[in-house]
């Protein structure tokens, strides 16, 4: 018998950005999870101190589950790139700034690959990293990762998504993420194909914990 614990009832989104709270309600909808966010319960972001995306998700589930006593769920994900050694990493976030200007952030690391001239996809081989965790306020934790890989394109192309998806073209895809629906993104089978690595983590997920 499988020891992981089920995901049943109410849980907590221990997310503020509103573009990964709508893809996790999406995902979580099919389960009947009911989901509320962070930000809707007015809790205070905790500090990401870790120096992984696990850690990082870890802390936030856990700052979540605490404060409210219910299972809380964490996202951690970020934008790996090969050429820059694995920037920006855990730090995806921080560089769009305070501005959450993306463009700026996608620039700088055309930039940086400009630099180091690669010019051609193999050199520009980057992935997306989703850590998922689960905790419990007694202190259970379930924990997942998984990744998306893919090339990075230049000038970006496309609206849709949100963060570096615009820049990103998926291995075996002609069009980036931001030019796919949030279905293409991140739709599960039988209505998507569980590309992106937050879909993929959560796959993972749902089969130990909400099946
Ligand atoms: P976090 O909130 O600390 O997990 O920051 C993750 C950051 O990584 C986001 O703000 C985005 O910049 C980037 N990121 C993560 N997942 C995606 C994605 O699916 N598409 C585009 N950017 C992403």
């Amino acid at each position: 018998m499988s020891d992981h614990r089920r995901i049943t009832g109410r849980l907590v989104i221990a997310t503020h950005n509103p573009g990964k709270l709508a893809e996790m309600r999406e995902l979580l909808a099919p389960y009947g999870v009911e989901a509320v966010s962070a930000a809707e319960l007015g809790l205070a972001e905790p500090i990401e101190t870790g120096t992984t995306f696990q850690a990082n998700a870890r802390i936030k589930a856990m700052a979540a589950a605490q404060a409210t006593k219910l299972p809380a769920f964490a996202d951690d994900s970020g934008l790996a790139v090969d050429a820059l050694d694995g920037q920006p990493g855990i730090y995806s976030a921080r560089w769009a700034g305070e501005d959450k200007n993306f463009l700026a952030a996608m620039s700088q690391i055309e930039r940086l690959l400009q630099e180091r001239g690669a010019k051609e996809p193999a050199q520009r081989k980057a992935h997306f990293v989703s850590a998922l965790c689960v905790a419990w306020p007694d202190g259970h934790l379930e924990e997942v990762e998984a990744r998306v890989d893919g090339t990075l394109t230049w000038p970006p192309r496309g609206t849709a998504g949100f963060g570096y998806d615009p820049a990103f073209l998926p291995d075996g895809h002609g069009r980036t993420f931001g030019e796919m629906t949030s279905i293409e993104k991140h739709g599960l089978p039988p209505h998507g194909m569980g590309l992106s690595h937050r879909a993929k983590a959560f796959v993972k997920l749902a089969e130990m914990c909400l099946k």
